[in-house]
């Protein structure tokens, strides 16, 4: 059988990755990937450069997008994939989404201040292409290269996340409204690395029953920051629920991912893949005779 490698969770410095569409095409294009989504966080702005440079690499492509929502307490998020990127109520929500970012990288900045970290929000503002987008990934990037601490991980451990100076709560998308706007743009949504979720398993049981009462479809069982435990149980999570599987590396920088693109293993065969249902949305490479392989 042809299993295609497919990876469909990749961030550009449209949100919070380090390379450019064009740059991310080509590397997710080097690395083997056959079919890829760029899903930066709450933005499409990078989806016209990353789609029209996959299918001139020969790479075929399904629109993303990785939204943030606030789901009992904790921050939840949920890839878009296949839907129409010009669809009018997607944008506005996304728009509305990604609204109160730079509000809270002032006030993250005010907690590391009071802590003695002084002019944090400029320096992460110096690591930002897309000023919307502001995230702590930039700060965390920052901080590391003024010294503060050695790795991004450090940084979110000591300073970025609840209970620590630089963290601030913050209100993101309803789940509901996130599907939404996915599904009516004609597209597939699907949890993202599910085993990252501070849930007990009764809040667990409550989001992925919510998301498909919502029209949710997929889980992402491949990912990046799943250890292979944690692949084995949402393989079973997936089936267990009816879920389509997703597989996507979630590659943010060539230093800084563990994880490279196109390189997780193979979804196991008992599921069935996000990208069988969204056959009629990917857009597809017209291949030369010489780029193309028997299936
Ligand atoms: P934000 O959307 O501003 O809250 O930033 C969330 C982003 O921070 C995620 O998409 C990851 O890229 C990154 N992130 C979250 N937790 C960690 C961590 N422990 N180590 C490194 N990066 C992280
Ligand atoms: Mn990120
Ligand atoms: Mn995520
Ligand atoms: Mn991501």
């Amino acid at each position: 059988m042809h299993l295609t490698n497919a990876d469909l969770h990749s961030h550009s410095n449209v949100s919070d990755g380090t390379l450019t569409p064009e740059d991310l095409a080509a590397r997710a294009h080097a690395k083997g990937v056959q079919l890829w989504s760029l899903t930066d966080h709450d933005e499409l702005g990078g989806q016209e450069r990353a789609c029209s440079t996959a299918l001139a690499l020969g790479m075929d492509y399904l629109s993303g997008t990785e939204i943030s929502v606030s789901f009992a307490g904790e921050t939840v998020h949920i890839v878009g994939l296949g839907f129409d990127a010009a669809d009018a109520t997607l944008q506005a929500g996304l728009a509305t989404t990604r609204g109160g970012r730079l509000q809270r990288a002032r006030d993250m900045a005010a907690g590391l201040a009071s802590v003695g970290i002084e002019g944090a929000f400029e320096g992460a503002l110096r690591y930002v292409s897309n000023p919307d987008l502001i995230s702590r990934t930039h700060f965390a990037r920052y901080l590391v290269d003024s010294g503060v601490c050695t790795d991004t991980h450090s940084v979110f451990r000591r300073y970025l996340t609840q209970g620590h100076p630089g963290f601030v709560p913050h209100s993101w998308a309803r789940l509901g409204d996130a599907v939404r706007w996915i599904t009516q743009a004609g597209g597939v949504a699907v949890i993202a690395h599910p085993a990252r979720y501070r849930f007990t398993p009764t809040e667990e049981y409550a989001l992925i029953t919510e998301f498909i009462a919502h029209g949710g479809q997929g889980m992402e069982v491949m990912t990046g920051s799943h250890s292979h435990s944690e692949q084995v149980k949402y393989a079973d999570t997936a089936l267990e629920f009816g879920l389509l599987a997703s597989r996507g590396s979630d590659f943010h920088s060539p230093t800084e991912s563990r994880v490279e693109l196109g390189s997780l293993p193979d979804l196991p065969g008992k599921l069935r893949p996000v990208w069988d249902a969204l056959q009629h949305r990917i857009q597809r490479a017209h291949r030369s005779a010489s780029q193309t392989t028997a299936a």
